[in-house]
């Protein structure tokens, strides 16, 4: 039996650009995905920043992009829209699917070994080996875990569900995304059209039907559904330590996705490629010690910015519809608007906060404090 420098668990974006990254640094890696094809069952919509996946070298081929987004509309409960020119953010809808598969030909063109139709069962770290049972036995000295949702830190899963539909009501490059916290309690709707007259459509939020959601919000918008996904979105925010001895969690699984958006593609395969730069650090070194700089590289790059998303998503989940309008009525300066269309995608919360100015940070701040009066008048509380 070959004994590999790493195994990884889940060939996803998490797992395929640790594999690709740890191939290129001289690792012997292993991935095992329980699904007989990569990319396959498609759930994610695909929503991206072209830079944050060029920050990592990992840009979508040209056949994997499916639309550019050029506009994003956000829908209040009551009040007038809000639009926001995107042309500048380079947001681009993608093919899941196609860019797994790209991530995974990438990754065995560098030599990493990727085994589908296997599930692992059981993992186990012994000294210096880690031994996996996926039906055969693997061995291996680094483990990692991108298995996604299914080991994401308790409590920050939403139900969501997704249609794939056709309609003629789409508009190519306009994203839409429908705020009402009767229907979509701490979450919201969406739209995202990946093509002429085919929109992704979404909902998700806490205790919904996301289903009945759905139908809801489309029965006034003539469609021919094309396919239906059920699929749990996460938005709990970064797991508390990304390494335990000779294990590191990347993606999903160390809860690296934005708990705004719950958008994990560029945060996971940021996660995928620094640990791989640390694994191979910890296996030339033979010193399982220095993984703890990927846990320190990750956070050194994402951690402002999912603390910010953090409490913008506290404060969300207390407004009443009536204060998310006033809220959204506040965002509507063209000057605010404009700092918006201009900022990164990936790092859109702190980009929000510092555009938001004194008058806008008073708003959010007044409403912060009558929902957390509100809260305490409660009987409830
Ligand atoms: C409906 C929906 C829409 C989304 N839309 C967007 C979006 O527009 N933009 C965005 O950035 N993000 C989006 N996301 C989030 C994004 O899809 C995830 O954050 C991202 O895929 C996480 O990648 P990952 O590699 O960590 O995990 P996953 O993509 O979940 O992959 C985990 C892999 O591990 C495999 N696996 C699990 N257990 C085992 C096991 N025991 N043995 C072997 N294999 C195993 C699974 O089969 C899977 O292939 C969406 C998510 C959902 C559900």
């Amino acid at each position: 039996m070959s004994r590999f420098d790493a195994i990884v668990v889940g060939g996803s974006v998490g797992g395929l650009s640790f594999a690709g990254e740890a191939a290129k640094r001289g690792l012997s890696v292993l991935v095992l995905e329980e699904h007989d094809e990569i990319g396959e069952p498609e759930k994610c919509d695909g929503l991206v920043s072209l830079r944050g996946l060029r920050r990592y070298g990992l840009a979508p081929s040209r056949g994997a992009i499916q639309s550019s987004v050029r506009e994003g509309v956000i829908h209040p409960p009551a009040g007038p829209q809000l639009c926001v020119d995107a042309g500048a953010l380079e947001v681009v809808v993608i093919d899941r699917s196609q860019y797994d598969k790209q991530l995974a030909e990438n990754a065995s063109e560098l030599g990493a070994i990727i085994k589908t139709g296997l599930r692992v069962q059981r993992a186990a770290e012994k000294g210096e080996l880690v031994t996996v049972d996926a039906g055969q036995t693997y061995e291996s000295d680094y483990l990692v875990d991108a298995t996604g949702p299914a080991s994401a830190p308790a409590g920050g899963i939403l139900p969501a569900a997704k249609y794939e539909v056709e309609a003629d009501w789409v508009e190519e490059g306009r994203v839409e995304v429908f705020v009402d916290q009767a229907r979509y309690p701490g979450f919201f709707a969406w739209t995202i059209p990946y093509g002429a007259r085919r929109a992704k459509v979404g909902a998700a939020g806490r205790g919904i039907n996301p289903f009945k959601a759905l139908d809801a919000l489309l029965e006034s918008r003539p469609h021919k559904v094309i396919r239906r996904v059920a699929a749990p979105i996460y938005v709990g925010g970064p797991a508390g330590r990304f390494v335990s001895g000779r294990k590191v969690w990347v993606g999903e699984s160390a809860g690296q996705v934005k708990p705004t958006t719950a958008g994990g593609i560029a945060t996971s395969i940021g996660g995928g490629v620094i640990a791989a730069k640390w694994v191979a650090e910890s296996v030339h070194s033979h010193d399982p010690s220095r993984l703890e700089g990927y846990e320190r590289e990750w956070r050194e790059t994402f951690e402002k910015e999912m603390r910010a998303m953090m409490r913008l998503r506290g404060v969300f989940e207390r407004l009443s519809n009536r204060e998310v309008d006033l809220l959204i009525s506040t965002l509507s300066s063209p000057k605010l608007l404009a700092r918006l269309g201009k900022s990164d995608f990936d790092f859109h919360a702190t980009a929000f906060l510092s555009a938001l100015g004194v008058v806008g940070l008073f708003t959010l701040a007044r409403l912060v404090a009558s929902a957390e009066v509100r809260q305490l008048l409660s009987p409830r509380s």
